[in-house]
């Protein structure tokens, strides 16, 4: 059996695991290609106009996939990846919005995963797909279990100072050129899927890296510390994702070795519209908010960045320099 994985949404959280168990099953597995403006521009095309920009870029892998005559396409329905958090509800929709949309679309396998109270919900989901397949069900429950190693092999390598798309690469096997350390430094925040494509986030992490920035994600630092800092919030988030940028902007925030924070969001996400406004208030850090979508131009996301650089090292040149006015403003002329 060949299964096609598309390289979208949760694909650069669990691409190594999906694939592992896959494997694990004896099928083989291939994926889209990154994305590219053709693909894009077929998803945008086809998805229904409200949704947000990732997820029309994922029905432009799906196409893709759908065009290389793959037996199946693995597309979850991701309701929760851990107990009393929730994954965006679009995520939910999207094995029957990808039905409806695309005429003769391989047979989606659309595992329903959902660990919010128990794992119980997730292995009686995989016995029903084992059976549908003709599969033995405690071979399916072994080939899931042994595949989540490859998740934390996936954290173990960002953890030392990779992105997610960069750790799949190594996770791969192919080489990564080590991230060099930069005058500045960057906290980066925002969704998986927008940060590590380079056409959604328009290679943000490249052209930080070129104007002389290192850049900082979430991956890169201790699970353990974010959800600390997160748990400081009066309430807690109830989004997997968006606790984790809370958690990872309030570290960061008290960093001394970071200079700034950004946060990349996609035009219409629903989650970020509160979580990027928590944070902005809540960090003292310079922050800038970068709205990306489908009509987003290189030209002024390149603008922006190098403005929010040269900011960053007009502060530093004046905290160096002690140079505060006696009237309490900074004299931006020296
Ligand atoms: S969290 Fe935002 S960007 Fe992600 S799928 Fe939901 S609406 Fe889209």
């Amino acid at each position: 059996m060949r299964v096609g994985i598309p390289r979208g949404l949760f694909f650069y959280h669990f691409y190594p695991q999906w694939k592992t168990f896959f494997n694990r099953l004896d099928w083989e597995v291939t994926t889209s290609p990154p994305t590219n403006k053709k693909m894009a521009g077929g998803g945008i095309l086809t998805a229904v106009s409200e949704a947000c920009f990732p997820v029309k870029v994922l029905y432009g892998h799906v196409l893709e996939l759908a065009g290389r005559g793959v037996d199946y396409i693995f597309m979850p329905r991701l309701v929760s990846i851990e107990q009393r958090s929730y994954i965006c509800p679009k995520f939910m929709g999207i094995p029957d919005m990808l039905r409806a949309q695309i005429p003769g679309i391989p047979p989606l396998i659309d595992l329903c995963i959902d660990v919010s109270r128990n794992e119980g919900n997730l292995y009686r989901e995989l016995d029903r797909w084992a059976k549908k397949m003709g599969l033995r069900p405690g071979r399916v429950r072994k080939a899931w279990n042994d595949s989540t190693r490859a998740t934390c092999e996936l954290e173990a390598i960002c953890r030392r100072g990779y992105t997610l798309g960069e750790g799949i690469a190594i996770w791969e096997g192919k080489t990564a050129v080590e991230p060099g350390p930069g005058d500045l430094t960057v906290g980066v925040l925002g969704h998986c899927y927008a940060l590590n494509d380079p056409l959604i986030s328009l290679g943000l992490f490249e052209r930080l890296r070129e104007m002389g920035a290192a850049v900082v994600t979430s991956e890169m630092l201790d699970p353990q510390k974010i959800e600390a800092a997160a748990a400081r919030l009066p309430k807690r988030v109830f989004w997997t994702v968006g606790r984790k940028m809370v958690g990872t902007a309030l570290m960061l925030d008290e960093d001394p070795e970071v200079d700034g924070l950004i946060y990349l969001t996609c035009f219409g996400c629903g989650p970020d519209s509160m979580i990027a406004r928590i944070i902005e208030h809540r960090v003292n850090k310079p922050f800038m908010l970068l709205t990306v979508d489908e009509h987003s131009g290189e030209a002024g996301v390149v603008t922006r960045l190098e403005a929010f650089c040269d900011m960053l090292r007009r502060k530093r040149r004046l905290e160096l320099a002690h140079n505060l006015s006696p009237y309490g403003e900074f004299l931006y002329s020296h």
